[in-house]
């Protein structure tokens, strides 16, 4: 038995940045890693062959590097060898007639791509970034501070302050508007509208759903003004850096330590009891990373004390899951649409709207969409390092499915259980794929698939495959994230506190919500 200040469960990205916080004020911090490899979500592995290093989740590294953990933190990381591959042709869309459009993060290229599509939409998009900065003030500020009324307060007082009523309100529109509301108030070429909405399928944000319009307005805004980027070497270079980070101001890190239970006494978590039976005592803080119901339904045995708590937390509702699907390649895909699609991080197969939206409900209807949503990244076209030379990996994202299937929307998979199909439904997305790239059949090496629940299987809180802990929908964000009355990371419990993608502000590799949690209990 061991004695800690806080412990924390599990060793996802918001866990290792709040304990490298708390570590570097003094606290004695414990780690506690169920898996034999810490970083949940942001891992690179060997997943095919010798040499080929596959980001197993996150690739995208853009919010880990706009952090605010990273602009207090950037000498300390870089000390342990944080290094991040900058990305210049950020995302891009082939579409099944041969054309595609893509937003680097060149202006001019970006722009005169677009105005081959419309030239009006080429002058919105240019007048959209002009004004970017002073939105993304207000945006980033939302997004990077607690959910607590007063610092919602100081948000909306700066940004009537600064834009005026009507201005405050048209970004309190932007918050609340679908992409597809956004999209066609503000651009009129169908290529255009569904390149961007791609973003919103990252999270749960289908063309028609309230809320989802900032997604694609943030991520095409910043990849067109920052550009985008990768870890050097794989996603897992923010791991390794926060985890030396944690143990070089004396945490420690244990791997293969399942939590089984957090113990309470006197309404107030006193430590965490291993499955191994072995106990350890947090003298001032209990911090689980993980999923709401996993956190009242199985490592609070007697409950949080809280009955409405509990009984939200059962409720907390997941997004449509992720297959993943990471191939060796002999040499990168030849896309149908054009060579220069070759140097793009993400190629994205989603034609439309209505497809997209169509591809949603067949998800959430238990069905296999007959055309999944396909974000195709290419990380060896920005870091050659990540493969034998001259060779490539290949990160491929199918969005959205079911956990459990009930049905195949194209009629010709009988439903089963996902380690049963997942075989059948690599060839449907490699089918598509090699429509838009024909012969990547021919070029593959080796390949390895995580299922939905495969996903689940790796990290319990990809519930059913929810890359995003959580649905993001309104209902559950901002203030309602998790559950109404703990949006900031506390929980009924004393000393006991949720962080994660699943607590507020969501998912992503931007390690806010175990920043927020760390400020809140060991200062700035
Ligand atoms: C396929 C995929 C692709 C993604 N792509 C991107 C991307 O490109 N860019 C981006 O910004 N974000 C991306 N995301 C989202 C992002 O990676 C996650 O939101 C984020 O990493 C979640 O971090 P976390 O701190 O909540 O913990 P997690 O990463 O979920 O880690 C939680 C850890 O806790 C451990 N754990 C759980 N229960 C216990 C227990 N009882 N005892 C001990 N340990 C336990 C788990 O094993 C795990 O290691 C992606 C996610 C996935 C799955």
């Amino acid at each position: 038995m061991s004695e800690f200040d806080a412990i924390f469960v599990g060793a996802g990205h918001n866990s290792l940045a709040c304990a490298a916080h708390l570590a570097l004020k003094g606290w004695k911090t414990g780690i506690f890693e169920r898996s034999a490899t810490i970083g949940g979500a942001v891992q690179t592995r060997e997943f095919t062959l010798t040499g080929f290093r596959h980001d197993f989740g996150a690739m995208n590294l853009s919010l880990f590097a706009g952090s605010a953990f990273h602009r207090k933190y950037a000498n300390e990381l870089n000390r342990q060898g944080l290094e991040f591959a900058p990305v210049a042709d950020c995302f891009a869309s082939a579409f099944p007639d041969g054309r595609w459009f893509g937003v680097s993060n060149d202006l001019e290229k970006t722009a005169g791509r677009m105005a081959a599509f419309s030239a009006a939409d080429a002058a919105t998009w240019r007048g959209l970034v002009a004004a970017f900065p002073a939105e993304a003030e207000h945006l980033f500020r939302l997004l990077g501070s607690p959910m607590s009324a007063r610092a919602l307060a100081g948000t909306a007082w700066n940004l009537w302050r600064k834009k005026g009523m009507s201005g405050a309100l048209d970004t309190g529109r932007l918050l609340l508007s679908s992409p597809r509301a956004w999209l066609e108030e503000n651009f009129e070429s169908p290529y255009v509208r569904a390149t961007l909405a791609t973003w919103g399928m990252h999270l749960d944000f289908a063309p028609d759903i309230a809320g989802g319009a900032v997604f694609p307005y943030l991520e095409s805004m910043a990849n067109q003004s920052f550009g985008m980027v990768l870890g050097k070497g794989g996603a897992d270079t923010i791991i390794r850096a926060l985890s030396g980070m944690v143990t070089s101001a004396g945490g420690t890190i244990v791997t293969g330590a399942e939590v089984a239970e957090i113990t309470v006494s006197g309404g107030k978590a006193t430590g965490v009891r291993l499955a191994s039976g072995e106990m350890h005592i947090a003298t001032k803080a209990v911090i689980a990373g993980v999923a709401p119901k996993a956190l009242t339904g199985k490592l609070l045995p007697n409950g949080s004390g809280d009955a409405g708590f509990d009984s939200a937390m059962q409720k907390f509702s997941h997004a449509p899951g992720t297959m993943m699907i990471h191939l060796a390649l002999d040499d990168l895909p030849d896309w149908r649409a054009g060579a220069e699609l070759r140097q793009f991080a993400y190629v994205h197969l989603s034609p439309s709207l209505d497809a997209m939206s169509r591809t949603y409900q067949q998800a959430m209807a238990g069905l296999l969409p007959d055309e999944p949503v396909l974000v195709v990244g290419q990380p060896t076209a920005i870091d050659p390092t990540r493969a034998p030379e001259g060779k490539h990996v290949l990160w491929v994202q199918v969005r959205m499915l079911p956990a459990e299937i009930l049905g195949d929307a194209a009629g010709k998979i009988a439903p089963a259980h996902w380690d049963k199909v997942k075989d059948n439904y690599v060839e449907r997305v490699l089918d598509i794929i090699e429509s838009y790239a024909p012969g990547l059949r021919n070029k593959i090496l080796g390949r390895a698939v995580f299922s939905p629940i495969d996903l689940e299987r790796e990290n319990p809180n990809l519930v059913g495959g929810d890359q995003v802990c959580g649905s993001h929908h309104l209902a559950q964000n901002f203030l309602f994230r998790p559950v109404r009355g703990f949006a900031g990371w506390n929980t009924p419990v004393g000393n006991l506190h949720l962080t994660g993608a699943a607590t507020w502000p969501g998912a992503g590799t931007g390690a806010a919500s175990g920043y927020m949690l760390a400020q809140q209990l060991g200062g700035r």
